[in-house]
């Protein structure tokens, strides 16, 4: 057996140095996008809502919208359909 210069578990200390800080990193950037999401947290009593651009009703938000509350403006898919067929013609 020869002795390396190195310390044998060296590399796999390195590696597991770095898997960590990778650990790390995704629980601090999980607690971050927790928080975002508590700030847009609606009880039942005060649902925001908006009127669709296509058949011009009503549209309560949905936890779906979480996260792109600000650019909904339909009330479903199909009416997301139906505007951007009518664009196209
Ligand atoms: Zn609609």
């Amino acid at each position: 057996m020869r002795l390396e210069s190195k310390h044998p578990g060296f590399d796999r200390f390195a590696r597991l140095a770095r898997f960590i800080e990778g650990v790390e990193k995704a629980v601090a950037h999980k607690k971050s996008s927790e928080h975002q999401k508590a700030k847009q947290k609606f009880t039942k009593s005060n649902l925001p809502s908006k009127v669709c651009v296509v058949c011009d009703r009503p549209f309560e938000w949905r936890k779906k919208w979480a996260d792109c509350w600000d650019e909904v403006k339909y009330c479903s898919d199909r009416c997301r359909r139906r505007k951007s067929q009518a664009d196209a013609s």
